[in-house]
């Protein structure tokens, strides 16, 4: 089958390898869509600790496929079926994955990192990950693409509980990426009372605009909009930006009983930025971080999703075959695409 393999120090190319076999217990999904994200741009520039050199490893955490085979030992989607797969996958014994927080668990696995993932003709899900209900059908009203998007939309999900976002919330969110974006879709649909975005490009304000924000600004101009000591400052602020000056900023500009999520981690090597400890005190504020998402939330999302509440296909910007990968990496590292879903030979125009 094609596949999109990396390697430590040499990178990724989209090469011929054998389609996996199954063990007792094992699912095959055939791959229809898939898209990139942040996780893989950083894999790609810098490497991952658990992607040793000597190690080959395909790709992709994001997909949606159908099941092509099953050795299931327990009830599962059968061969046919439409699915996501939730690709965190606990170790199964410690305390977290006990709480079904496989993201936080220690030593989880993930497909597209520690196990092969999704840009490739089939991928192969454990058996524990069947097991837990990872295999997740998708229902008739959810395309493969939007089926595609129920993973880093449950990871937004997991942030605005965090936060606990609700009706009348005033919402700040920095970033204009495909996160922030799907930040402020998340917080409309949560019943946001107002969203502003702010972002140091103006095509990128533009598009938030499009994309529903009430206003935009440059992250110099959210302390004027916030007030002195946060009086007309903002219930929830999203840091999707893995800048430190917007962390710094996200304090200053949240209200008394403000909820500020850090969502984006920095990259590695930037210094800690100084906090505003004082404010976080004298305002009560909530700060919050959050990382992945577990399978609830995956299912919740789906749900969501579903429902026709979040109108995730404006977030898709382009469509490719897998073999086109290497373009479209530099075209996102460029900033120049939104959410590009990939596709094995031979589905194009099947979504
Ligand atoms: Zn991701
Ligand atoms: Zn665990």
């Amino acid at each position: 089958m094609h596949a999109a393999v990396y390697e430590a120090n040499r990178g990724l190319s989209v090469q011929e390898i054998p389609t996996p076999r199954l063990q007792p217990g094992e699912l095959l999904v055939r791959v229809r869509a898939a898209s990139l994200c942040g996780t893989d741009l950083k894999i790609l520039r810098h490497g991952h600790f658990k992607i040793p050199p000597g190690c080959r490893r395909v790709l992709g955490h994001e997909l949606a496929g159908d099941v092509e085979e099953t050795r299931a030992l327990v009830p599962a989607p059968q061969v046919g079926a439409r699915v996501g797969v939730v690709p965190n996958l606990g170790c199964g014994r410690c305390e977290r994955c006990a709480d079904g927080e496989d993201n936080l668990c220690r030593e989880h696995d993930a497909l597209g990192i520690t196990l092969d993932g999704g840009f490739a003709e089939y991928v192969r899900i454990p058996a524990a990950a069947v097991a837990r209900g990872h295999v997740v059908p998708l229902p008739e009203s959810v395309s493969y693409e939007e089926g595609v998007l129920v993973e880093p939309m449950s990871c937004v999900l997991n942030a605005h509980e965090a936060v606990q976002t609700e009706a009348g919330d005033r919402v700040l969110i920095f970033g204009a990426g495909p996160m922030g974006l799907m930040h402020l879709l998340m917080a409309r649909a949560r019943g946001a009372r107002s969203v502003v975005v702010a972002d140091p490009w103006p095509e990128r304000r533009r598009r938030a605009e499009e994309f529903g924000a009430d206003e935009t600004v440059p992250p110099g101009e959210v302390g004027g909009l916030a007030g002195a000591d946060g009086r007309k400052g903002f219930d929830v602020v999203m840091v999707t930006a893995p800048r430190p000056e917007a962390q710094q900023q996200a304090i200053e500009a949240a209200a008394i009983r403000g909820r500020v999520n850090f969502f984006a981690g920095l990259p590695a090597g930037t210094p800690p930025p100084a906090l505003n400890v004082d404010a976080v005190h004298y305002r009560q504020l909530l700060i919050t971080g959050t990382t992945g998402s577990n399978a609830r939330q995956y299912r919740q999302t789906l749900e969501l999703i579903g429902s026709g509440r979040l109108e995730l296909g404006r977030l898709i910007s382009r469509r490719a075959p897998l073999q086109d990968l290497d373009g479209v990496v530099s075209a996102i590292a460029a900033k120049k695409e939104l959410k590009v879903i990939l596709y094995p030979e031979g589905f194009e125009g099947n979504m």
